[in-house]
């Protein structure tokens, strides 16, 4: 989904709670964080304020901040009407109290939401101020109703929402629709470049390859398929350039050489890291590359446990190319399948694969749990385009993204 993503496809969280409990400080706590904010749409004093924004690790969200649905008087009932309205187009609820202050004005609203079969977090903020009382944790807990404690001016709880916000969200908000529809569309050529070395499994493709060629099939996109040996020449006989190149990290180098600059390239292990992750973030995580010095810890973590064959991607070749930029020895710690250390602190950078055999909320997972720490990530593909110069051309296709990263690096490196 792009960061241009239409208002509808949104997930659209609704901030709820009595006047004064500090939603809109929450909503600005949140909004501090964020990578770029969309756009605002004033409130009256009646409206609520919605807050278009891409929300890592989610993607693109809409915050609603209501008035407060408590309010008296005549402004006060067009408000209460105002925000009743709000929760028709509420997808996950964020119920808001100040100083552990949950009483039966709570009760209404997630009885409310319960009938409606919207997922709800309850936010105990000012959680400096009064603690929740623990029966009252026990009872929401007991009714699965997860329970996050904030203080919004300093920040905190915040990665606690964030997470909270990830496991709410419905499954198919979660999962990405496409890996290259919006990118090829109907009619539209993408040209895949597939080397067939010895790492290639004997007589078949791999998993993201046929999903990439499955992908453009089901919507309607021409496909052609070529070793990066062939590419040249496939390209030449082409009567009108392909919309766009897509090759194994692998051969990057050789793929950039040979594909016109005017034609957009990146790789499968790149889209992937859209699809099954977050672009942004794994962009943005690549430039810790640039602060690596020798003897530092690197942790390559693959989703699948596979046999490393010759010159496996993630033992050898990105050690190397890694290597080869910081110039000097790095230390490679591998893990694969579930096995992500609870301590990340020992690491300057997470590299990830592309985890194409897991959901999307699994790696979401992952790229908080790196963010909470303050540990930057990326993955295979990302890495090897930084560490041979050429990533800004692997992000071409996704302009929100490489926004964010020339944007990051500026600030990193002025
Ligand atoms: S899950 Fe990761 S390691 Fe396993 S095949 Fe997919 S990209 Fe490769």
């Amino acid at each position: 989904m792009t960061q241009g993503a239409p208002r509808g496809m949104r997930l659209h969280i609704g901030l709820f709670g009595r006047r004064n409990v500090g939603k809109s400080s929450l909503l600005n706590a949140i909004t501090r964080q964020q990578v770029s904010i969309v756009s605002d749409q004033a409130g009256t004093t009646t409206d609520p304020v919605e807050k278009p924004m891409e929300l890592l690790p989610l993607g693109p969200v809409v915050f609603i901040d209501t008035a407060g649905i408590d309010d008296e008087g005549a402004l006060g009932a067009l408000r209460v009407a105002k925000t009743r309205q709000v929760l028709d187009r509420t997808d996950v609820a964020l119920i808001v109290v100040a100083a552990g202050d949950w009483g039966p004005f709570e009760d209404g609203l997630l009885a409310e939401f319960r009938s409606r079969q919207v997922p709800v977090i309850a936010v105990f903020n000012q959680d400096d101020v009064a603690a929740p009382p623990p029966g009252v944790v026990a009872r929401l807990e007991a009714e699965k109703v997860p329970v996050v404690r904030t203080v919004a001016p300093q920040g905190r709880g915040v990665l606690d929402l964030r997470t909270a916000l990830l496991a709410a969200a419905p499954q198919d908000f979660v999962d990405n629709p496409t890996i290259l529809g919006d990118l090829v569309s109907p009619g539209e050529l993408a040209v895949l470049v597939v080397p067939i070395d010895k790492e290639a499994p004997k007589g078949r493709l791999i998993l993201p390859q046929v999903q990439a060629i499955r992908d453009l099939l089901d919507n309607d996109a021409f496909c052609m398929v070529v070793k990066e040996r062939e590419l040249r020449t496939a390209l030449d006989r082409l009567t009108a350039p392909p919309r766009l190149v897509v090759t194994d990290s692998q051969a990057f180098l050789k793929v950039a050489a040979d594909t016109p600059p005017d034609v957009p390239m990146t790789s499968f292990s790149i889209l992937f890291s859209r699809f099954k992750g977050d672009l942004t973030t794994m962009a943005i995580g690549a430039l810790a590359i640039e602060d690596l010095r020798p003897g530092d810890r690197v942790l390559v973590a693959e989703a699948c446990s596979h046999h490393p064959i010759g010159e496996d991607i993630g033992r050898v070749k990105i050690p190397r190319w890694l290597t080869q930029y910081v110039g000097g020895k790095l230390e490679f710690v591998q893990i694969q399948g579930h096995d992500f250390p609870e301590d990340l602190s020992p690491y300057k950078l997470v590299i990830h694969c592309g985890a194409c055999m897991w959901n999307r909320r699994a790696l979401l997972n992952r790229l908080l749990r790196c963010r909470e720490q303050g540990v930057a990530v990326t993955n295979y593909g990302l890495s090897i385009a930084y560490s041979l110069g050429i990533i800004e051309r692997a992000l071409t296709p996704f302009p929100g993204s490489l926004e964010a990263f020339v944007a990051a690096r500026a600030t990193r490196h002025p």
